[in-house]
């Protein structure tokens, strides 16, 4: 599989080394973007936290930050 970003913006294509988690477009370390989330876990009494790592696009990352009501 090839990076989608790098295609979409007519550069060289590159080999994809992560699959977006939102669209599930393949991409390159350059347009993967990272975040983690953080899942509470609830059970009786004792709580857990639990980390997750979410790896997506830069499409995908640009609609999470609007959704965050960051600025894209
Ligand atoms: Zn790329
Ligand atoms: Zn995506």
């Amino acid at each position: 599989m090839s990076c989608h970003e790098c295609a979409a913006s007519g550069g060289a294509p590159r080999p994809a080394t992560a699959v977006c988690s939102g669209c599930g477009a393949g991409t390159c370390p350059e347009h993967t973007h990272e975040t983690v989330d953080v899942v509470r876990v609830s059970s009786v009494g004792n709580p857990v936290e639990r980390r997750t790592r979410r790896l997506t696009c830069t499409a995908c990352a640009r609609a999470a930050a609007v959704r965050a009501g960051g600025v894209a």
